[in-house]
């Protein structure tokens, strides 16, 4: 099975066994891995057919053959990730043809990270390793230690960076049994760490780098596809850090659209925040090479990041979409968090600056009136309940819904509630 796919270089086209455990090129470029698509799907009827009846399982499984199908399916670690809602919020927001959110904060560890880490984890159990690794701005590190402590036989190290993390994802990797060690740096440091750790020890590391993650998050966008009954819609939004996601979505829809599964190509727009922008820098000069930046502090932290590990594949999926990059400020975003979370579906400040990248977009009519849109929601609001905690107590915020506190006192009680 393992022939179905190799490693292939992104700048010198050099292929690699895929069976060696390998995150570069002997040039130093990213890797990607590359399928005999046609071979595993020779017929996209068929396929289409086949993935109906396959309903009931995860969609891991479900999706396998265009994700990665040279996993063997005795080594996959799963924890039912997937199946998230496509939330059709197009009511509220009549300014777009349709506006749907993919909520994929409603996976296990609360994040899109677990669709990498089914793919990630299950190849590292498939090849044997014993211990995996990763640097993490908090979720990449909930759903490594989470898959990795159901794996047989492995353990889980994490890399945050001290204080720049919230409680919540603080806590998911001790609860998973991950050895979680905090460093005194920002994630991009982390970053270097974990890089010459795995380098020096046989430890496999399981960033976004490791481009076997990317096959497993390739589900998100398919998965969203066929919740529209493989309608492509005409945008897909999405918010960009390190720019694994904005690539996964990317390569997916493109072998879709290669194997003939869907007809046209929708137009991507990553979004990042003012204080964290180089992609949009990049973008903004017709794409100029990565100037890699000291990344502000955000609400929006899975995305605080002035070097994003996988620019260079994102400027080419960029490119072959038809693709642009924007940027939102801290109050826009909260603001968009606040109008989301009142839906009832409650999200992140990092896939709140998706969303409000798409309001900003639709504003500036890049995003056109019949357009028909999907922003990719990445984590859960519960991994932050400090940031919605702080943004409703300060009144000055736009839709701000302060707490009050008063005595155990019935009369006071009817006095706030002016009964
Ligand atoms: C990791 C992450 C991102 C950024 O994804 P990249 O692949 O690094 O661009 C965005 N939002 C959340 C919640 C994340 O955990
Ligand atoms: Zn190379």
């Amino acid at each position: 099975m393992a022939e179905l796919s190799v490693f292939r270089c992104i700048s010198c086209d050099i292929n690699y066994n895929i069976n060696e455990i390998r995150y570069r090129c002997d040039c130093g470029d990213l890797l990607e891995v590359i399928h005999d698509l046609s071979a595993v799907i020779p017929n996209p009827v068929e396929w289409k057919t086949s993935v109906e009846s396959d309903y009931g399982d995860i969609p891991f499984r479900r999706y396998q053959k265009v994700l990665f199908p040279s996993l063997p399916h005795e080594h996959l670690i799963t924890l039912q990730e997937g199946d998230t809602p496509l939330y059709d919020v197009s009511p509220h927001f009549s300014q777009f043809g349709a506006l749907h959110l993919k909520h994929e904060g409603m996976n296990p560890t609360l994040s899109f990270k677990d669709r990498g880490m089914v793919a990630g984890v299950s190849w590292a159990n498939y090849l044997g390793c014993e211990i995996v690794a990763c640097a993490s701005t908090g979720d990449t590190s909930a759903a490594m230690a989470a898959f990795a402590g159901v794996a047989p036989n492995m353990r889980g190290i994490v890399l945050l960076p001290k204080g720049k993390i919230s409680p919540e994802q603080l806590a998911q990797p001790i609860a998973s049994g991950a050895l979680t060690i905090g460093i005194e740096t920002d994630f991009d440091g982390c970053m270097r760490m974990v890089q010459e750790l795995t380098q020096k020890h046989k430890i496999y590391l399981l960033n976004s780098m490791n481009s076997v993650r990317i096959e497993g998050q390739k589900a998100i966008g398919i998965e969203t596809l066929h919740q529209l009954k493989w309608q492509v819609p005409n945008w897909f939004v999405i918010p960009v850090g390190n720019a694994g996601n904005i690539s996964a979505l990317g390569k997916g829809m493109r072998e879709l659209y290669d194997l003939g599964i869907i007809d046209k190509l929708p137009r991507l727009a990553g979004i990042q925040t003012e204080g964290a922008s180089p992609l949009y820098e990049s973008f903004k000069s017709g794409y100029s090479p990565l100037t890699p930046q000291q990344a502000k502090t955000t609400k929006a932290s899975a995305i605080q990041i002035g070097n994003p590990v996988s620019f260079k594949k994102a400027v080419r999926e960029l490119k072959h979409f038809d693709g642009v990059i924007e940027t939102v400020s801290e109050t826009q975003l909260m603001d968009c968090k606040a109008r989301i979370d009142r839906l009832g579906i409650s999200i992140c400040p990092n896939s709140a600056v998706a969303v409000a990248g798409a309001m900003k977009l639709r504003d500036a009519d890049v995003i056109q009136e019949k357009d028909e849109v999907v922003v990719i929601l990445t984590a859960h609001g519960s991994k932050f309940s400090n940031t919605a905690v702080e943004y409703h107590q300060d009144s000055s915020n736009k839709f701000a819904n302060q707490t009050q506190t008063i005595a155990p006192d019935i009369k006071e009680l009817e006095s706030v509630l002016k009964l």
